[in-house]
């Protein structure tokens, strides 16, 4: 019964969520941002991954804990070494935007194996939002609690 139940729903409903809906606000900085100002910001902000912008929070990079980690290891001075030297560059990024399904953006997260898609805007380039792993997993797993009872 319980199968019979979920299963349409999650197929026909739960996937055409969007993007849009279950983005959230990213943590955008510049790249003149130093490495250990970066780490910081992780910690303070309880994030996975910084996105580094320009003024119009046009993307220019993405920094993750493990680009951070390794910087640490194998950087002289974290102190006076900026971001931009160490992050993942435009063109290089896997972007989404607000309309897509989270069919699809998951897709892309497993596809790329990253845990996160930068959201933006129909420019291509303006970052609106994020959307994780973690944000997609805990999505499905109240829709399925919810199921439940
Ligand atoms: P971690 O490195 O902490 O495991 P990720 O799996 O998200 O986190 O990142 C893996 C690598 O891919 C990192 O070098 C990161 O800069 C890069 N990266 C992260 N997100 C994206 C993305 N959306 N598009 C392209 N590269 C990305």
């Amino acid at each position: 019964y319980v199968g019979q139940e979920v299963m349409p729903l999650l197929t026909d409903e739960l996937y055409q969520e969007t993007v849009g809906q279950l983005m959230v606000p990213p943590l955008l900085i510049p790249q003149t941002t130093m490495i250990d100002e970066a780490v910081t910001q992780l910690f303070m902000h309880d994030v996975g991954s910084l996105y580094v912008t320009d003024e119009q929070s046009g993307l220019l990079g993405v920094l993750s804990r493990k680009d951070l980690l390794r910087a640490t290891i194998n950087t002289t001075n974290t102190q006076t070494t900026p971001v931009a030297m160490i992050m993942t560059r435009m063109p290089n990024i896997t972007t989404t935007t607000e309309e897509t399904s989270v069919l699809h953006a998951g897709q892309r997260l497993i596809a790329h194996q990253v845990d996160s898609l930068p959201v933006v805007a129909i420019d291509g380039i303006t970052v609106i939002g994020k959307i994780t792993k973690s944000i997609i997993m805990r999505y499905f797993i109240e829709a399925g609690l919810h199921n439940q009872s």
